[in-house]
């Protein structure tokens, strides 16, 4: 396919904290010299007692540990919140902008604080001390981002499941984490429909058991049944709570959340970070790869049920001082522009969302998009899976005017910050290309034999060193974290991702290993053929997976949905595979093509390409674990309406 290249603008470069030169130098010091370089880094939080151990990290599979100033005092929330008191205590911290249009609310860092106390207070009051784990199950709402500085302030550790996730699968996260706390609302607002919060954490703890105490926020005032002893209304116990709450001595390597992976490959992960270094890392990939400064309006749309809500809704927004959006709603909801309608409103500067979120916005056409202003957006940013070059053409040409760059950010839960990603006044931009790498990060490209390979080339993708946002290990389970990470390369950070590398040393993620196929002996990342099938204008979505094939090893099968107000057709089955034909070459034609109303989403958006290759091995009797799924009924009638495989 071809390859378009767009150049840094003479305005980025030389507004942007960093330019061409200045990442060619820091990235060559990071790499010569970590100790020096993150030692320097370090201190742009505050320490209560100053680090003097910067690294002592082993990939060693024997032996793997990863620790990070690791004799440095801090406290999380300090840094998000009181650090920022002096200076700007009258500012905007966050606004929220709700489900419904006419409902919003701006939090400045003082009423933050305050607010973040008395939680702070209210924890404290139901018995939980530092080293405990509470589990947060919340809309997006601000006590949300409330509750996780409070657990951070006094040195409890969050884990924050999606509100969207069922009983069973918030009941599997209680028990994992060993939560006996759960802090909920009455009931959530989505697209203008209800979510039964509170009836779901009844359920998922009686599943569970364990669970002492349940708090409750207000949120729809729904009346919702309380259980005596165990649950209390929020704002019952905090209005007596002191606005006063001194933040807990944390060592840099003490636990601050466990988030669970989002399940696109296997039964989720629970993801263990800790104080120090992911605060570091969280806050300086937010100032550098969205170029925030002073004053920006930022706005990430994900769910602080993942990860990219943790970094980059809450801790390194607000570890820089930044004004951060949090919205509550749905991209379609009530109209299909509500995203552009509300850069509009709160005159957004910094955008980022996800793949998914935009080709479901690309099928309603440019109309809804161009009939809002967007004058103030400045930068974009994609993350989540890989983005379509189609998809990321009409987010820069139609959303962003041809105006704005586009940060593509490779990471994981795992990595607990962007690993790879432009600067947007530093690196030029090629549609699909996450491009490089970050401050300190040694990404290589292996083989199947773990030969590393030199120039451009594809393979894995691992990590051959670490760096200070880097996950410490699975909660509870070591070895899983020594098998699933460093088992396969002994010495490296194994991503399980798939990547190429082009003749400029740009990265290319090409997809999930468990993702790639083999046809005839080529090897090929899923990522590549659902490009060109989205590229054609009556496609919206498509899947790719292998299936045994008794001449080629695997064939493949395509699922496909289609722009609205297209038409299935046998002409269209094969106007598709020689649009495939033609787009990457005679190797990579479909042999079987599914239309699909719906594909199998994780919560988060993402394509569960396991599930789809089941359907087209015909083992659809063993799906493995669905509870991440946000729509089970797709399954169905994607086995319904299989094709043939003779
Ligand atoms: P699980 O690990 O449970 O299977 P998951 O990998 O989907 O779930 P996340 O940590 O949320 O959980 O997602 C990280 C993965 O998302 C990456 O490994 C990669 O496959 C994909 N990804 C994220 N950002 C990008 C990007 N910009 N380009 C390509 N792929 C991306
Ligand atoms: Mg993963």
């Amino acid at each position: 396919m071809s390859e378009k290249v767009y150049d840094v603008t003479a305005e980025w470069s030389s507004r942007a904290y960093i330019d061409d030169a200045k990442y060619l130098e820091m990235y060559a010091a990071s790499l010569k010299d970590p100790v020096a370089f993150w030692g320097e880094q370090g201190k742009r939080i505050h320490w209560f007692t100053p680090y003097t151990k910067v690294k002592n990290t082993s990939f060693d599979p024997h032996n793997v540990s990863i620790k990070w100033y690791e004799d440095g005092v801090t406290n999380v929330s300090y840094n998000c919140l009181d650090r920022h008191l002096a200076t700007r205590g009258d500012q905007v911290a966050i606004i929220w902008e709700g489900d419904n249009p006419n409902e919003d609310r701006k939090i400045t860092y003082r009423e933050l604080y305050e607010e973040v106390c008395r939680f702070a207070n209210v924890l404290k009051a139901r018995g939980v001390k530092k080293g405990d784990r509470v589990t947060i199950y919340l809309p997006m709402i601000p006590e949300a981002a409330y509750a996780m500085l409070a657990c951070a302030r006094i040195g409890a550790v969050h884990s924050v499941v999606f509100g969207g996730f069922s009983p069973d699968s918030l009941a599997g996260r209680i028990e994992d984490a060993g939560s006996t706390v759960v802090v909920t609302a009455d009931e959530g607002l989505r697209g203008g429909r209800k979510v039964p919060l509170k009836l779901n954490a009844d359920a998922a703890a009686d599943r569970a058991g364990g669970v002492e105490s349940m708090i409750v926020v207000r949120r729809t005032g729904g009346s919702v049944p309380m259980r005596s002893g165990r649950d209390v209304y929020y704002d019952e116990v905090a209005k007596n709570m002191p606005a006063e709450c001194a933040p807990a001595e944390m060592n840099a390597e003490d636990p601050l959340f466990i988030l669970y992976t989002s399940g696109s490959t296997g039964k989720p992960k629970g993801v263990l970070h800790t104080t120090g270094g992911y605060l570091v890392y969280a806050a300086m990939t937010h100032q550098y790869v969205f170029d925030y400064h002073d004053g920006d309006i930022y706005w990430c749309t994900a769910d602080v049920g993942w990860v990219t809500g943790h970094s980059y809704i809450v801790y390194g927004p607000l570890a820089n001082g930044a004004t951060t959006l949090m919205f509550e709603g749905v991209p379609n909801y009530p109209t299909i522009g509500r995203f552009w309608e509300v850069i509009d409103k709160h005159k957004v500067n910094i955008f980022y969302t996800a793949p998914t979120a935009i080709r479901s916005l690309m099928q309603a056409g440019e109309e809804p998009v161009k009939k809002t202003s967007r004058a103030s957006l400045r930068l974009l940013g994609s993350v989540g899976e890989p983005i379509n070059p189609e998809a990321w053409e009409w987010y820069h040409r139609v959303v962003g005017d041809d105006r704005c760059p586009i940060v593509d950010t490779w990471w994981q839960t795992e990595t607990g910050g962007i690993l790879i990603t432009p600067l947007p006044g530093a690196t030029k931009l090629k549609p699909g290309s996450a491009t490089r790498p970050f401050f300190g990060v040694v990404p290589e490209v292996v083989d199947a034999n773990g030969q590393v390979l030199d120039g451009a080339c594809e393979g894995n993708l691992v990590l051959a060193d670490s760096w200070p946002g880097q996950m410490r290990t699975v909660y509870g389970d070591h070895d899983r974290f020594v098998q699933t990470y460093f088992s396969t390369y002994a010495g490296k950070y194994f991503t399980g991702d798939g990547c190429r590398r082009d003749a400029d040393g740009f990265y290319w993620i090409t997809g999930r290993v468990d993702d790639v196929i083999n046809v005839s002996g080529h090897r090929m990342g899923t990522a590549e053929v659902e490009s060109a099938l989205v590229a054609h204008p009556k496609v919206s979505e498509a899947a790719v997976v292998g299936y045994p094939h008794d001449i080629k090893g695997q064939g493949i099968y395509a699922y496909v949905t289609l722009m609205s107000g297209i038409e299935p057709s046998e002409e269209l089955r094969k106007e598709l595979v020689n649009w495939v034909r033609k787009e990457i070459g005679p190797i990579a034609s479909p042999d079987l093509i599914q239309f699909a109303p719906g594909l199998p989403k994780t919560r988060s958006g993402k394509i569960m390409r396991r599930i789809l290759r089941k359907i087209a091995e015909d083992e659809f009797g063993n799906l493995g674990d669905t509870s991440t799924l946000a729509d089970p009924g797709v399954v169905d009638d994607l086995i319904g309406n299989r094709q043939n495989r003779r």
